[in-house]
């Protein structure tokens, strides 16, 4: 029996190869990297580059989704000041799960997440509540979890250091990376 055809959101491929490890052995998996939130551009390019190495090595297909980084802009402008959680990110989970969604529906996809929630600094409950809502506008099944769980985000960690992949230290937009150069300091 062929087994179910799975989209995978990516936002970092740390947490998608602890996610992959996860799913790969009930789904056929296909990786979907749609980050326009990621900036500067090189820090996307080396975000998406890591993200090919992974794929290449479990045999998995990479779709790679273009750089809509104004579209990004305009989504969230008057929300550039908002805390991490706060409504500026519920913006930010949205377009990206949005598009997987809809990528999913139009390409004979059965269900979709996101490895969005592995991150201690994510909104866990939000990120599944777009992603059921989306799931029901497009027809596809969306796979609600809370990949930190169970001590998610240090096994995330823990491969990564045994794949030497690239782990960023902010969470993608100017503005999550000026926090943390802040905290820094
Ligand atoms: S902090 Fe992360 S989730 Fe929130 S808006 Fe920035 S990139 Fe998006």
């Amino acid at each position: 029996m062929l087994s179910p055809k799975f989209l995978l959101h990516v936002c970092c491929i740390g947490c998608g190869a602890y996610v992959l490890e996860l799913l790969k052995g009930d789904y056929e998996m296909t990786l979907y990297f749609y980050n326009p939130n990621i900036e500067p551009r090189a820090e996307y390019d080396k975000r998406l580059q890591e993200a090919a190495k992974v794929a290449a090595q479990f045999g998995i297909e990479l779709i790679e989704e273009e750089y809509d980084n104004e579209r990004w802009h305009k989504l969230v402008r008057s929300h550039e000041q908002d805390p991490e959680r706060g409504e500026r990110c519920r913006i930010c989970y949205r377009m990206r799960l949005e598009k997987t969604a809809q990528y999913a529906s139009e390409h004979g996809f059965n269900i979709f997440t996101t490895t969005l929630t592995i991150s201690p600094h994510k909104d866990a409950e939000a990120i599944n509540a777009i992603g059921l809502e989306l799931g029901k506008k497009y027809g596809v099944e969306f796979l609600a979890r809370d990949f930190k769980k169970q001590d998610g985000f240090k096994k995330t960690c823990e491969l990564s250091r045994d794949l030497n992949l690239y782990r960023q230290e902010y969470c993608g937009c100017g503005d999550s990376l000026k926090n943390m150069m802040a905290r820094k300091k």
